[in-house]
């Protein structure tokens, strides 16, 4: 679950990531390093894809390489994007590294332009289609706190109960840091 500078994926239903993110006004040094730690998480994970706020990063910007592999594909890297046209819909089954082994079909537009800015700061337009649209709208729902089971059939939600169920066990019973009112022997709120 650690990557690079100890970068973790938040799961589901870690609250951060039901949040809108807020707009990049700039893209700093200190913000490229940072994402340059964040590609070695996303590969490690096996994805595709991965929102800034899913490491609990609360900004506008995802990644995507379709190859899912560091030396294969192209990486890119979308800052503040926004979708300017949608055409067409198709179902497709689609995962998410926030919600492991969780898994549903997702109807998204066919094609897509999407804007946005790159690292170097550069302004864009992308025309888009298949999984490389279906990868760009799942990684802008994360930025407006939106995930996969949102879109599912109540049949997937069905399927997917147990899963889901797991995870939220797992969120009640995570190792959590001691409060500070803690740490100076105050004692801790009800
Ligand atoms: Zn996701």
């Amino acid at each position: 679950m650690l990557g690079g500078d100890g970068e973790a994926v938040i799961h589901y239903p870690d609250p951060r990531l039901r949040e809108r993110s807020t707009e990049v006004e700039e893209v700093t040094d200190e913000m490229r390093k940072r994402i340059e730690t964040l590609w070695p998480v996303m590969y490690e994970q096996g994805g595709i894809g991965l929102a800034a706020p899913q490491v609990g990063w609360m900004v506008r910007l995802f990644l995507m390489n379709l190859a899912g592999e560091s030396d294969e594909g192209e990486e890119v890297c979308f800052v503040n994007p926004v979708v300017q046209s949608k055409r067409g819909i198709e179902v497709d089954e689609e995962g998410c590294l926030s919600l492991p082994n969780v898994h549903g079909a997702v109807a998204r537009p066919k094609k897509i332009v999407v804007t946005g800015k790159t690292l170097d700061g550069d302004e864009i337009e992308v025309e888009a289609e298949g999984l490389a649209a279906r990868c760009i709208l799942h990684e802008l729902d994360h930025l407006d706190g939106k995930l996969i089971i949102d879109h599912f059939s109540e049949q997937d939600q069905r399927k997917n109960a147990g899963a889901i169920e797991n995870l939220e066990r797992a969120f009640a019973d995570r190792p959590r840091v001691e409060s500070e009112a803690e740490a100076e022997g105050e004692p801790a709120p009800q």
